[in-house]
């Protein structure tokens, strides 16, 4: 008996695993193995295929643009990794401004809160290429916080606010459309020499 209630014991005080996140599934195990919410699921049915589209494009050093620099093609490699790393959760809350606090500001489509959450707004992307581009927006942010660190603001906080958001502006603009806009049903985890997305 007093075994068992120190067993008991020891399972609700010990902390829970830190994987263990009701509600989260993989987007594409093997291939994306970034937790998705289950709200973020429902909202974003799309998020999976965005995802594993964008770990082909960003595989293939040919549609990126040829005067990318060595230090942004290293960024995109750890992006593949990181979508390989089931620690990352995207989770959802909308809106991240409440509505009346909209207008007149800019609108806020995602959040890295840390090195392993993502958190998307309603705003995120109405098309999967639009959502892709906010995802690779933050997992840019992903990448700079476990690789370079958060700027800290002080008195040049304009200088580092600016040189921490331009890699994830210039990557999301840089992502190719065309892979984007096919018609695609149910991509699943497919391999990178699949004939069918020979991009
Ligand atoms: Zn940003």
């Amino acid at each position: 008996m007093h075994a068992f209630a120190i067993a008991i014991a020891a399972l609700v005080l010990l902390p829970a695993p830190r994987c263990v996140r009701p509600g989260v599934q993989e987007a594409a195990a093997p291939c994306v193995r970034t937790g998705l919410t289950k709200e973020l699921r429902q909202k974003y049915p799309k998020a999976p295929t965005a995802l594993v589209l964008l770990k082909h494009v960003l595989a293939k050093d040919e549609l990126w643009p040829d005067d990318e620099g060595v230090e942004r093609k290293k960024e995109r490699k750890r992006i593949l990794e990181i979508l390989e790393d089931p620690r990352l959760i995207i989770e959802y809350s909308a809106p991240l401004v409440p509505h009346q606090h909209l207008e007149g500001k800019k609108v806020v489509a995602g959040q890295t809160i840390d090195e392993n959450t993502i958190r998307l707004s309603a705003l995120a992307g109405k098309d999967l290429y639009k959502l892709a581009q906010t995802l690779l927006h933050e997992l840019m942010h992903v990448q700079q916080l476990r690789h370079q660190g958060k700027p800290n603001g002080g008195p040049r906080e304009w200088l580092s606010l600016s040189l921490w958001e331009k890699p994830a502006y210039d990557i999301e603009q840089d992502l190719p459309m065309a892979p984007f806009v096919m018609e695609w049903k149910d991509v699943e985890c497919f391999p990178a020499e699949d004939p069918a997305i020979a991009l």
